[in-house]
């Protein structure tokens, strides 16, 4: 077991059972205060942990890592020295903040500046995404969506149990949690319209997914096997793929959704590692048929993650509207990861690779507006008695995400963005 994971583990630092992140937990993220610039952080309880000033005060010097790699304002050139080096930083900092080490607790003046309150510190997009591929990848969503679009008897496509299927993204549009996301406008074409039409978007949606970051650059013509997939995979963060369905239903043929998503996608600030999730692996669902040599791999390859989404109106409290899990998902990112470098197409670190929107097959699970409204044709009432079909400007969504065993809490803290009125 790695060290840092273990349960019995306590922080010098007083921390709330509920809190997303003890110190078996440790994200990386990127962060900055009114005194301080873009850096490196961990999150610890309630606070951030500034790794430039650990570095400064030489607290990483038995690790082979430059300490000025931490005074960044993204997380790639960490993340490029390679899954040794992060699983190195992430044993450091647990040993930093146990109960029986005081290199930093007997230090006040470290201390006051190294520990900042969340509260104090503006979380920013933890990597510069390069390339952002989104799949779709839960069985119950793309079943639960073909129900709707195709055919109720075969709402699945024939490849769909044979591929991961996917699409390249917009890498420019993704944002950070706390980002405000204007109605996108684009051309429609309704049941009744004889022409299509162009006006902001009557169908804004969310799409609620988890996404990996890619933790290391491969060669063009190399494939990565899925077994071989974790080293490639720097860690996770919850993401909103936030969506215009009724631009998508025009768009989409044939070459798949285009502006219809581009307009923004957010991300949770904090990156949970694999090694933090490595306690809560889980086997998939049983993947009949056999997928292609390629696509196999061994072990355990989904986490238990519970998932969920809330809705806030303008003067009105958060409610809960999808509770789900991140295990039930049917192509697992080792495969994702084996199927995206298959064709030799190389990875580069700080790549994002969505997992397509995570629906259960039961009415409370589902990950998106389009599958809990019907498309609309089965309103959600707000307890303030409004009624939602598809998101209204002012409207806020939020995702949160936390594995959880023998109480021990893994977090990723929250995605929220806000719908501000069409430009
Ligand atoms: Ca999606």
């Amino acid at each position: 077991m790695i060290k840092a994971n273990d349960p019995t583990l306590h922080s010098w630092i007083q921390i709330s059972p509920d809190s997303d992140f003890p110190i078996q937990n440790l994200p990386f993220g990127i962060f900055q205060t009114a005194e301080k610039d873009a850096r490196m952080g961990v999150a610890i309880g309630s606070y951030v942990l500034d790794l430039c000033v650990l570095g400064q005060y030489n607290l990483f010097e038995l690790i082979d890592i430059d300490p000025t790699i931490f005074h960044r304002p993204y997380l790639n050139d960490f993340i490029a020295l390679g899954q040794p080096t992060w699983r190195a930083v992430r044993n450091r900092v647990s040993e930093l903040l146990r109960t029986d080490n005081d290199e930093i607790s007997g230090n006040s003046d470290l201390m006051h500046q190294c520990l900042i309150r969340m509260t104090e510190a503006e979380m920013l997009l933890p990597v510069k995404v390069g390339n952002y591929t989104d799949f779709y990848s839960s069985l119950e969503h793309a079943t639960n969506v073909g129900q709707m679009f195709r055919d109720p008897e075969q709402p699945l496509l024939p490849n769909w149990r044979h591929i991961p299927i996917g699409y390249h993204g917009r890498a420019s549009s993704i944002v950070v949690s706390g980002t405000d996301v204007y109605r996108p406008t684009g051309q429609t074409m309704g049941p009744e319209q004889q022409t299509p039409i162009f006006q902001p978007t009557n169908q804004l949606d969310f799409e609620l997914e988890m996404a990996f970051i890619a933790g290391k650059d491969t060669p063009l013509g190399y494939p990565v096997p899925a077994d071989a997939a974790d080293e490639h995979i720097f860690g996770l963060v919850l993401l909103n793929d936030w969506s215009a369905r009724d631009v998508q239903q025009w768009e989409y043929v044939p070459l798949g959704p285009f502006l219809s998503k581009s307009f923004a996608t957010s991300i949770s600030p904090w990156v949970v590692t694999l090694d933090a999730l490595e306690p809560f692996r889980v086997k998939g669902p049983e993947q009949l048929p056999r997928p292609l040599p390629y696509l196999e791999f061994t072990g355990h390859r989904n986490y238990d993650i519970q998932l969920e989404v809330l809705l806030q109106p303008a003067e009105s409290p958060e409610v809960t509207i999808c509770q789900t899990n991140f295990r039930n998902m049917y192509w697992n990112m080792s495969q994702q990861l084996a199927h995206q470098t298959s064709n030799g197409c190389n990875l580069q670190v700080g790549d994002l690779y969505g997992s397509g929107t995570i629906s259960g097959s039961e009415p409370g699970t589902f990950g998106s507006l389009l599958e809990i409204t019907r498309q609309g044709k089965t309103p959600l009432t707000l307890p303030d008695g409004s009624q939602r079909s598809f998101l209204h400007d002012n409207d806020s969504v939020i995702v949160r995400g936390y594995a959880e065993k023998g109480g021990i809490r893994i977090g990723f803290g929250e995605v929220r963005g806000k719908v501000l009125p069409a430009i």
